[in-house]
């Protein structure tokens, strides 16, 4: 005679904060391990678990024609792919791996074309098949600018605190989720905007290096200022380094991977950071929280966030040490490439007419393509980089290469936990 084992309790766990987990554990379906950070699973959570992982892994063999296998590393795939890419091509380059409680995503395209149309179809057999699990509804594959590729995030909505939460935002009246690096092109709201436009002068602001320091010396509000950000970028070829001016609205910052994917783009740069003293010096002159859009030497990239199309009257550096610009007007006095480059923040307008306010967001899941998938998969890691084992064969026609790698992983646990918050 067997009787499943399931302790349910009337209490939360201690020290836990995630809605699913303490209700997981009241139904005797989980325990939580505050040491290891573990979460435990009991038949009943095991069971679920379980079910998530067969309808998740069934919706992508029917959506997205994945080979569910069990290989239990990258290598181990890849070499399955090399043996039967000849003879069975598209069936051979697609897998589901099986690691546990999580489902590792792994293929092969011929090119970036083939890379996103398999992410696109992957994204759709999960996101139908999560709609159709209850307690699973709601999710949403949020992008994220990573330099070299494109970064999904499979997102639920949850409670600060929660097991695997990260910060993101969330349009207050039509519910688009964003995270801070997602691609968003948001046209700012500038005070002043329909002002006639001011003549553009040259002023003395001793001491203002700061957007703080020169709000507070003119009186204006920060929205009527542009700052600049200063980086190096870096040429693989020649290891040479290129200075970037970047200009942004003043209380709007600059997002590293959105500007790194802008350059590495237009003007084939990678590895870039922030400039040094020494070459602020060398590259802008004695410039030091001066710097502004007009009269930069010759050889800057200059690149303005989208936040800038619109600006007029605005307060920019003038280059020269202890100086601004007032009126400074974008299309009359400067021009320069527009792009989305800046990290998306609280109070940022939607094209809906809300705006985005701070949430918590629970990460089940990341797909990748482009590049080496690996690197920021939840817990996946990878000793061997497979972007560099390009997939290829030959037949009397020549060689069929599959140059394009993409993955990534979908958690059972995560989409567990909120499966049981939904409870
Ligand atoms: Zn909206």
């Amino acid at each position: 005679m067997s009787a499943t084992l399931k302790p349910q309790t009337a209490n939360a766990p201690a020290k836990v904060k995630d809605a699913g987990l303490i209700s997981l554990a009241k139904d005797g379906d989980a325990a939580y391990n505050a040491k290891s950070g573990e979460l435990l699973l009991l038949p009943g959570g095991a069971q679920s678990q379980r079910e998530i992982k067969e309808r998740l892994a069934s919706a992508l063999f029917e959506g997205a024609g994945l080979q569910r296998v069990d290989c239990g590393n990258d290598e181990a795939v890849f070499s399955l792919a090399e043996r039967y890419v000849r003879e069975w091509q598209d069936r051979a380059t697609a897998y589901i791996d099986d690691r546990g409680r999580d489902l590792r995503i792994l293929g092969w395209s011929k090119d970036t074309a083939g890379a996103w149309q398999k992410t696109e179809e992957i994204m759709a057999a999960v996101s139908g098949e999560l709609e159709r699990i209850p307690g699973g509804e709601g999710s949403s594959f949020v992008e994220e600018a990573v330099p070299d590729g494109r970064s999904f995030s499979l997102l639920f909505p949850c409670e600060t605190g929660s097991i695997g939460a990260r910060p993101g935002f969330v349009c207050k009246s039509c519910g688009k989720p964003l995270l801070a690096d997602s691609p968003f092109s948001f046209r700012s709201v500038q005070p002043g905007r329909d002002d006639p436009p001011e003549d553009l002068k040259k002023i003395e602001t001793p001491g203002a290096n700061t957007i703080a320091e020169l709000c507070s010396q003119l009186g204006i509000d920060v929205r009527q200022t542009l700052k600049a950000m200063l980086y190096v970028g870096s040429d693989g070829e020649t290891a040479g380094s290129r200075p970037v001016a970047s200009f942004i609205r003043g209380d709007y910052n600059i997002s590293m991977n959105k500007l790194s994917r802008w350059l590495r783009e237009k003007h084939g740069l990678y590895g870039i950071r922030p400039a040094e003293k020494q070459e602020l010096a060398e590259f802008f002159g004695e410039v030091a929280g001066y710097c502004g859009p007009i009269g930069l030497p010759e050889g800057v990239i200059v690149i303005c966030d989208s936040s800038v199309r619109d600006s007029k009257n605005t307060v920019v550096g003038a280059n020269c040490p202890g100086y601004h610009r007032v009126g400074c007007c974008y299309g009359r006095d400067f021009t320069a490439d527009i792009a989305d480059i800046a990290l998306n923040s609280q109070g940022i307008p939607c094209p809906c007419g809300g705006s985005f306010e701070a949430v918590s967001m629970r990460e089940a899941g990341t797909l990748r393509f482009g590049f080496d998938p690996h690197h920021a998969s939840l817990e996946i890691k990878t000793t061997t980089p497979l972007h560099d084992k390009k997939l290829s064969y030959q037949d009397r026609e020549g060689t069929h290469e599959y140059q394009a790698v993409w993955g990534g992983v979908i958690s059972t646990e995560r989409i567990l936990l909120e499966i049981g918050r939904a409870r």
